[in-house]
């Protein structure tokens, strides 16, 4: 590209970065992990109007009130919302081909009022599926330890 009369053209430096780092959850999703490694789902609700929050969050979304009072909820569910990826980001964060589509799914656990998102082992999916979590509480990546969900029955 020609630079325009009394001006330079910018210097351009290419190098790659690759740098490490460490991602604190915060404690209100360490805890939910720390449940999903017993085999318990852990939402945080809302001690002021009583919303139930999975995944848990440590600010009510409504009334701004601390969400800390915890709540045992069950692995079943209902599908919210879906999709069908045929695409995954990598470790190394390039964007892969999937060897054949996967179902993501925004999942409303039963006494819930928010949604998680989870992969759903199935065939197919439909709004009002009901499903449930499939826990993998020997899992050494703590996104891991929820593998996905699968029909429920
Ligand atoms: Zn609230």
């Amino acid at each position: 590209m020609a630079a325009k009369a009394g001006k330079e053209p910018v210097p351009r430096v290419s190098m790659p970065l690759d740098p490490p780092f460490a991602w604190s959850v915060g404690n209100w999703i360490e805890h939910f992990f720390d449940g999903m490694k017993e085999g318990k789902i852990r939402a945080s609700k809302c001690p002021s109007c009583g919303r139930v929050y999975l995944p848990p969050r440590m600010i009510c979304e409504r009334c701004f009130s601390r969400a800390d009072d915890w709540v045992e909820l069950p692995v079943t569910g209902t599908v919210r919302a879906c999709t069908k990826a045929s695409v995954k980001v990598a470790e190394n964060g390039d964007m892969v081909d999937l060897e054949s589509p996967e179902i993501i799914a925004m999942v409303q656990h039963d006494g819930a009022d928010t949604c998680i998102a989870g992969r759903l082992e199935a065939d197919d999916a439909s709004i009002g599926m009901k499903v449930e979590a499939v826990l993998n509480p020997k899992a050494e990546n703590a996104l891991d330890l929820l593998a996905g969900y699968r029909p429920a029955g």
